[in-house]
């Protein structure tokens, strides 16, 4: 147990966290779970599929094996394991996208300026970029593909139990603000038959999530239509549901609130907006938002406690009702018209 062992060993696998993430970046880029998906293979026979240095790939995954991603079974032989079958493509919840986007120039120049935007409280995705990140995503449409990829992957894992968690029964349409490619509105659309729903999101995102399967379903797609825009200038008018996942934890206070007023303003009578975000616990108990925060922090945005949303809420001329728990790491935050 990483507890038992003392200070300074525990500290310098977390000072070397870093050699373990770029080994999965090396697994996920040469594709190696896959490659491995029809039964064990022998390293030379990976290289050759991968295309790759045999002496090299074989270190690399005798070091991926002393952390459970593959298993080496006998002469130089390598199978999967539970932990390297996340690394296939197709697989649901699948982390491939995951582990290249953080790996992307996307993520690992502006991480590289953390310490200089510790130090002046300047936006380290700025100071590497010169551009926000949705702004640098439409120059980029290879990163915005494994962006997309990646929100999809993390949020197949979590939409079951957010559409479980909140009763959409008396709500006829429901907007998802910065739906991405709808995988949460599919979720919702399907557990929920009566239900109508709006995605909204940015041009070239919805242009792709058109191609995609979650809002096209048959028994969904005539209940599901698709809208772009800027959801600082205005969101889709008469919702009775305003959901946001993993959207205001993107952007400062100030922008939320606008986000968060035209929300306000386009809603139904009895309108509510549904924030799917963290929830930022009091304590020193571990907590997946705190490190996410981080993340946050070197794009410019953060993640919030219960308080700091009650705050934002009632800038935009809302009141937050509750926060409901779901049974993945994020919370629903709902709020009403002041
Ligand atoms: N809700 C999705 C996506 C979260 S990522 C999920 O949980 O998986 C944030 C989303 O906000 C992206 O899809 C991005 O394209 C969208 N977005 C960013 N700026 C926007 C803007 N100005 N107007 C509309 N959508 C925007």
């Amino acid at each position: 147990m990483a507890k038992e062992l003392p200070p300074p060993a525990v500290m310098f696998n977390l000072i070397a966290g870093r050699w373990v993430s770029q080994l999965v970046f090396v697994a996920a880029k040469l594709e190696l779970a896959d490659h491995l998906k029809h039964g064990s293979r022998t390293v030379e026979e990976l290289a050759t599929a991968a295309e790759v240095h045999a002496p090299a790939l074989y270190r690399v995954l005798r070091a991926l094996a002393s952390f459970g991603v593959f298993a080496e079974t006998k002469d130089k032989r390598f199978k999967l394991t539970p932990l390297a079958v996340t690394l296939q493509k197709a697989v649901p919840g699948s982390l491939h996208a995951v582990a290249l986007l953080f790996e992307d120039k996307f993520s690992r120049d502006p991480w590289a300026e953390l310490l200089h935007g510790v130090k002046t409280g300047e936006i380290p995705f700025l100071t590497a970029h010169g551009v926000s990140p949705f702004e640098y995503l439409e120059k980029h449409p290879e990163t915005l593909k494994i962006f997309g990829e990646a929100m999809t992957s993390v949020s197949s894992m979590e939409n079951p139990a957010i559409a479980a968690a909140y009763q959409f029964s008396g709500i006829r349409t429901v907007v998802d603000a910065g739906g991405g490619h709808g995988s949460l509105l599919g979720a919702i659309l399907k557990a929920n038959p009566k239900l109508k729903g709006v995605l909204f999101d940015q041009p070239s995102v919805i242009s792709r999530a058109k191609q995609d399967r979650y809002v096209t379903h048959k028994g969904i797609s005539g209940r599901c239509t698709l809208e772009s825009g800027d959801f600082f200038e205005a969101v889709p008018k008469n919702g009775d549901a305003y959901m946001m996942k993993r959207v205001l934890h993107d952007w400062n206070d100030e922008r939320c609130t606008k986000i968060l007023a035209n929300c306000c303003a386009a809603m139904r009578e009895n309108g509510r907006v549904l924030v799917i975000d963290s929830v930022v616990a009091p304590g020193n108990d571990p907590d997946r938002g705190k490190l996410l925060d981080i993340q946050m922090l070197v794009i410019g945005g953060r993640e919030r406690t219960k308080r700091e949303f009650a705050t934002l809420f009632s800038k935009a001329g809302l009141k937050l009702t509750r926060v409901i728990p779901t049974k993945c790491p994020l919370s629903i935050v709902e709020g009403v018209r002041a």
